[in-house]
């Protein structure tokens, strides 16, 4: 897959998710706009019914007081009193009538009735009328007059109105109140408006988002598993891609690593064959020691690449036995110093270990040692000062390997102990390599349950520092 296909597809579904989040927020948006429009019919059902219930209260309040004074004073002889309607005339009862409705509403003057609202009745009567519209949240009201510019009633208690009321905390703006949502007219006529009461839910938005929170948390859940297994996937893509490039890296190198022996050894079975030479026993064996030599050299290729191989299937049979480790660095230093002198250079030795005695299999510990050996001096292109030292650590012990060689950057230390890995050189060094030794060095490692570590720094040197167990667990 190209890097441009991969990069459409990464393209294609953030778009696709940002799209599928941005529709579910509106989905779940419109959803509490719906709640909250069916919460504010009710609340303004349930302050129609309260106003109506009041209004009526009140009539009924004002009917009672007027017959009571009409009963005072009007005639008791029931008798008189119909002879004297007999008397009257039309126009006479009529104006009595409007009197009579004049002196009723004189009961029903708003702002008395505002003034005059009972707080037990009205508490009840918002709470009956929630009640039945099954809003069980908690609210606040209050009743404020238009006359005093001020609340009258707060919360079920008289609010008192102390001086100016524009100067004192009556000062309505300042109210909570004055912000609620809910306020309806009471006792309104034509001519005066005496207040009103408003009323307000301060655990409103809370509660109507709570309808939807379980909507909302496994929306963002499954959308969190979904942006979670692409990215698990767009990184398993280019892991793929990554060791895809290796491995073809890898093929070339090792193509081009058996290349030069078999030409070798084609050009000196050839020469072996020509007439002059086949005569001449020491040229013949001088060849035949060059085609041994190359064999050997394909023979240790074709190995590190069955190492790996054996590695992957996790099949290594390890054989622990007790070794001490300055034996094996003193033979692999014997095996390097030859390349490190014709360098220029050196290879010191600090074994300071006083218990050198480790359990381990002996051909992986001596291929470990080998390979960073030859690694401090294959990345040390001038005179290479390799030291090798070892010291004493609670457990076991530790050995490294420090060059002064090339050194590794910070991003690549990330990735040197991976399969087929190599730094990109470039073309100032042409280092052959598999890019095998240090996974094959950290697998082996860590069958041993010890531990690797690498300091480096470009153009200074590296150290890898390695630590193993005096013991080996038994299983
Ligand atoms: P290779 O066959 O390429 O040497 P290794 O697995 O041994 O493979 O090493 C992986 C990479 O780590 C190398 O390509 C090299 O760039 C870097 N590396 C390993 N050892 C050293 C070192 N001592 N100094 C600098 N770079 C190193």
């Amino acid at each position: 897959m190209s890097k441009q296909a991969i990069w459409s597809i990464i393209m294609i579904m953030t778009l696709s998710l940002i799209g599928v989040g941005v529709i579910q927020y509106f989905w779940i948006k419109r959803a509490v706009d719906l709640d909250e429009k069916n919460f504010d019919d009710k609340v303004t059902i349930a302050l129609n019914n309260v106003k109506k219930r009041l209004i009526t209260d009140a009539e009924e309040a004002a009917d009672k007081k007027y017959y009571e004074q009409k009963s005072i004073l009007e005639p008791k002889n029931m008798l008189a009193s119909i002879i004297k309607d007999d008397l009257s005339s039309k126009s006479e009862q009529l104006s009595k009538r409007i009197k009579e409705l004049e002196f009723r509403s004189s009961f029903l003057d708003p702002n008395q009735l505002l003034e005059n609202i009972n707080i037990a009745i009205l508490d009840k009567y918002l709470r009956m009328e929630l009640e039945s519209k099954d809003i069980d949240l908690d609210y606040e009201y209050g009743i404020y007059s238009n006359k005093d510019k001020a609340y009258i009633i707060e919360n079920g208690n008289y609010a008192a109105i102390i001086g100016d009321t524009t100067k004192s905390s009556n000062v309505a703006a300042m109210n909570p109140l004055y912000k609620a949502e809910y306020k309806i007219s009471l006792f309104a006529d034509d001519m005066l408006d005496p207040g009103h009461l408003n009323l307000y839910f301060p655990g409103k938005k809370r509660f109507l988002w709570s309808n939807v929170i379980g909507i909302l948390l496994s929306s963002v859940v499954f959308t969190g598993l979904i942006l979670f297994c692409f990215s698990y996937t767009v990184y398993v893509i280019f892991h793929q891609k990554k060791v895809s490039e290796m491995k073809t890296d890898f093929i070339n190198n090792m193509t081009h690593e058996f290349k030069t022996p078999i030409a070798t050894i084609s050009l000196a079975s050839d020469s072996i064959l020509s007439p002059t030479i086949i005569e001449n026993k020491d040229k013949v064996i001088r060849f035949i020691n060059i085609i041994k030599q190359e064999n050997k050299r394909m023979l240790s290729q074709v190995e590190k690449v069955l190492q790996m191989a054996q590695i992957e299937k996790e099949n290594v049979e390890l054989k622990f036995n007790p070794i001490n480790l300055h034996d094996l660095i003193v033979d692999a230093v014997v095996n390097a110093e030859l390349k490190v002198l014709t360098k220029g250079g050196t290879i010191v030795t600090n074994l300071n270990a006083q218990k050198p005695v480790i359990e381990g299999d002996v051909t992986h510990i001596s291929s470990i040692i080998n390979n960073l050996l030859d690694n401090a001096e294959k990345y040390t292109p001038e005179k290479p000062e390799i030291v090798i030292s070892t010291k004493d650590v609670k457990g076991g012990v530790e050995f490294s390997v420090t060059d002064n060689g090339i050194g590794i950057s910070k991003d690549a230390l990330k990735n040197i102990f991976e399969k087929f890995y190599r730094v990109h050189t470039g073309n100032l060094h042409d280092v052959k390599g598999f890019g095998l030794g240090l996974s094959y060095v950290k697998a082996m490692v860590d069958a041993h349950h010890g531990k690797i570590q690498v300091k480096s720094e470009p153009g200074k040197g590296s150290t890898f520092t390695i630590l193993l167990p005096e013991k080996q667990k038994t299983k």
